[in-house]
């Protein structure tokens, strides 16, 4: 299939694929758009079951940076990276280095920082190559560092907005919340959760994973293939992408959908389906904002921690305004966001043209 006529394409402003023979570094950096700023968004290491998955999977995180950066009214386009993770590619030290060094090339038009499957310490030898990277930790009280406390943030503020509207009620307290992979994000929102009153019931691949937030924590443990289907108030994927499809949606018992996990429905007419279904589902790229939001601050040097809490503050707001335009037109969540995201895109572009 020709990238061109690739259905994720999207009219993509660049992609660039990257190799480095010493490391086994194979890597695709998708730039989606610079209309608002330089193309900013995560790098996912990842064992991808063909090449053509990687890409498929970069093209819908690019084009979903662009959407999630101009919904939060940040200073930036969208991009993406995804590095192949293959038994010929092991985690090193000259690995990231060398995709330090595919970012650098790019001469600021993509900003890297961690996604799935990296860790600050990996953005530290990328970090060695190349100044267009955030995500590292900061000295002081400036915000930087591990950006996923604050998507978690956010996902939590979010799930309280949902909650509000479709379920009636003021406070997760009593509520169940299924949560779909407790890595970085997930860990996080379970705390909040839990201190906010939450039964927990969770489920990862990652058996490590899973030990650590239960030994910290009340959890119901579940099988991986079982989470989506639990019998939970509100169901918050954080895990990967995909997830919600014509096959998944009939069984899911939750009446809300709130996660940090990116590219949620498999397509859009999935929002429509959960709309069907009167499930609630607040859309990806606008409640997991947090992290992006933090990178910002950090990338832009101008910030505290109460500055980056004030601005993931908004979150809620932004998702109750959708919900409401939701209730009023009968239209799916993610189709009024996406409305609203190209909306704002065309306005900042226009400024731009106007002030070249
Ligand atoms: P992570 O790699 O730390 O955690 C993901 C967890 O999901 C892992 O523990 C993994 O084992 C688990 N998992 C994978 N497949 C699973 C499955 N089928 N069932 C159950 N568990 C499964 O990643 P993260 O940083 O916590 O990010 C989680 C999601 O949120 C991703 O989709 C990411 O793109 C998105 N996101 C993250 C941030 C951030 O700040 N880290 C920001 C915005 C969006």
């Amino acid at each position: 299939m020709g990238v061109f006529n690739h259905a994720e394409f999207d009219d993509h402003e660049s992609l660039h694929f990257f190799t480095d023979q010493p490391t086994g570094l194979q890597a695709i950096i998708a730039v989606h758009s610079t209309a608002l700023g330089p193309a900013a968004g995560g790098c996912r290491r990842w064992s991808y079951a063909s090449k053509s998955d990687a890409l498929t999977d970069v093209l819908r995180l690019s084009r979903g940076m662009t959407y999630k950066n101009a919904v939060a009214n940040l200073p930036f386009g969208g991009g993406k990276a995804v590095i192949l993770a293959t038994d010929s590619a092991p985690k090193s030290a000259q690995l990231f280095a060398a995709f330090g060094r595919a970012v650098e090339s790019l001469a600021g038009r993509y900003i890297t920082a961690e996604d799935v499957g990296m860790s600050v310490e990996d953005m530290r030898h990328v970090r060695e190559q190349t100044e267009y990277v955030t995500g590292l930790p900061q000295s002081g009280d400036g915000a930087g560092g591990d950006p996923s406390p604050w998507t978690a943030l956010g996902v939590f503020l979010g799930i309280e907005a949902a909650v509000k509207v479709r379920l009636g009620k003021d406070s997760i307290d009593g509520l169940t919340v299924a949560v779909q992979g407790v890595g970085h994000v997930g860990a996080h929102l379970c705390r909040l959760l839990h201190e906010a009153g939450a039964h927990l019931i969770i489920a990862d691949v990652n058996q490590d994973s899973l030990t650590q937030i239960s030994a910290e924590l009340p959890t119901d443990i579940v099988a991986p293939a079982e989470i989506l289907y639990a019998n939970a108030d509100v169901l918050a994927p954080c895990a990967l992408g995909n997830i919600l499809t014509s096959a998944t949606i009939p069984k899911i018992k939750a009446q809300v959908i709130a996660g940090a996990a990116n590219n949620q429905l498999s397509t859009a007419d999935d929002g429509a389906r959960l709309s069907e279904r009167n499930i609630l589902y607040a859309p990806d790229y606008v409640i997991n904002a947090g992290g992006i939001i933090n990178v910002s601050h950090e990338y832009h040097g101008d910030s505290s921690d109460d500055r980056v809490r004030a601005d993931v503050d908004q979150i809620p707001e932004r998702l109750q305004a959708i919900f409401t335009a939701a209730s009023e037109t009968g239209r799916p969540t993610n189709e009024l966001a996406d409305e609203l995201a190209r909306r704002l895109i065309a306005a900042g572009s226009n400024q731009q043209d106007a002030s070249a």
